[in-house]
């Protein structure tokens, strides 16, 4: 017999699942709610505007070099844009640029997967920390990659379903409480998902707070950077916050490109290890560490969907472009989640509604039960996740009342 005839059940990734399940849905008016991919108003994929024009300009200037190797810790010039992005975008910008890029390791890496994952293992080989502490809940594929890390995970309190709302108070008992010095928090910098709930920037700053007076680890995943207000630099607030005011706090954040670019599939992202003291030394031993992971995984990243951002955000009027293409994604998803709770209330929907409008981002928690979810998907054709998730940028002017009537059928 085979070796591996016994080997440990898996569960299936349910978000690919149900792509496959709604692909296989004849009914005309079948809605996916599932995937946390941007579609227009007529329901398409949307390549943005600034990054056609970068590909235009990348096939005139038809170079040579295009398909060559990255350099194993990435494209330089795209880190540099890329770790700016991040930490001095805004009109504050660097406060002592110096000092602080002398604190930051940065490599390029497999998009925001690949920099979460990059980092937990670098973590897992060179940090104190004992546990990973992580939201409840949080995307699902934070507890697979600290799985494969091989670091103990635990779980801090984030969602209070009872109002559908922030639970603010168990995250600081349990990070004050329960959590060792050195402990990893793995943070959601903006359009927290599953929830759509971030918290406020005084709930940030006393979020800093522990975290330095505990002596913990912030592990920032920025998925959504300019994706969910439209601004990049409100929208990494927190990071900058941590980075500006709590000197002493050392951190790192997964940053990805797929959402805020557009470039899902092209995989481009990095990683950006924050450093408590300004040394050269220091710094260029973590991107030897980091780079030591990547060679022995992938080599390096690939290269596509990197060169699109760089020479997006190496143009002044690209980047203006790219700002706009953020407004138009941004507030599409602002005005679905309004017109879902209009419809809701002009049907009288029973319960509360207000938490759609109040969320942020590609997602909401609708407070829907398993049952009435099942009920949705058996007799409306929606299609959504078992917690209750639904991908705003599922909602188009034409199915938002379709879904609005289902969903008001539904919690009867
Ligand atoms: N973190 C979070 C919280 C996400 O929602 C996502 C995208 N679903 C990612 C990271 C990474 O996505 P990608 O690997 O496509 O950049």
């Amino acid at each position: 017999a085979s070796q591996f005839a016994s080997l440990p059940p898996v569960a299936s990734d349910e978000v690919f699942d149900l792509i496959g399940a709604y692909l296989a849905d004849a009914y005309p008016e079948r809605v996916n709610l599932g995937a946390g991919v941007y579609r227009t108003a007529d329901g398409k994929p949307w390549p943005l505007a600034s990054v056609e024009q970068a590909e235009k300009l990348q096939q005139a200037a038809n170079d040579p070099g295009r398909h060559e190797y990255l350099p194993i810790a990435g494209d330089q010039e795209f880190l540099k844009l890329a770790r700016d992005l991040v930490f001095a975008s805004g009109a504050s910008g660097w406060a002592d640029q110096k000092t602080d890029e002398l604190r930051i390791a940065s490599v390029q890496t497999v998009s925001g997967t690949g920099a979460n994952h990059v980092g937990a293992l670098f973590l897992a080989h060179h940090s104190k920390a004992k546990h990973v502490w992580i939201s409840d809940p949080t995307w699902i594929n934070h507890h697979t990659i600290w799985e494969l890390a091989g670091v103990e995970r635990r779980l801090y309190p984030y969602y209070k379903a009872s109002d559908c709302s922030f639970d603010f108070d168990g995250m600081i008992k349990a990070l004050d409480e329960e959590a060792e010095r050195n402990d990893i928090v793995l943070l959601h910098a903006c359009a927290h998902n599953p929830t759509g709930i971030d918290p406020s920037k005084e709930q940030w700053k006393a979020i800093a707070e522990v975290c330095q007076r505990k002596g913990l680890f912030p592990f920032f995943d920025s998925a959504y950077q300019g994706f969910a207000s439209g601004d990049p630099a409100e929208d990494a607030w927190c990071i900058q916050y941590f980075f500006e005011q709590k000197p002493s706090i050392e951190m790192c954040v997964a940053q990805s490109f797929s959402k805020n670019f557009g470039l899902y599939g092209q995989r481009a992202g990095a990683f950006h290890l924050v450093t408590s003291t300004p040394s050269a030394e220091i710094r260029d031993g973590v991107v030897a560490g980091l780079s030591h992971i990547i060679r022995g995984e992938f080599s390096m990243a690939p290269r596509f969907g990197s060169s699109i951002v760089k020479t997006i955000l190496q143009s002044e009027a690209l980047t203006t472009q790219w700002m706009d293409d953020l407004q138009v994604m941004s507030g599409r998803i602002k005005t679905m989640r309004e017109s879902l709770y209009n419809e809701l209330i002009k049907l009288n929907t029973p319960g509360t509604w207000t938490h759609i409008v109040n969320q942020i981002g590609m997602f909401s928690y609708t407070g829907l039960t398993v049952p009435q979810i099942k009920y949705l998907r058996e007799k409306y054709h929606i299609y959504m996740l078992v917690s209750g998730r639904i991908s705003i940028s599922g909602l188009t002017p034409k199915n938002v009342e379709y879904v609005a009537i289902a969903i008001n059928d539904a919690v009867q």
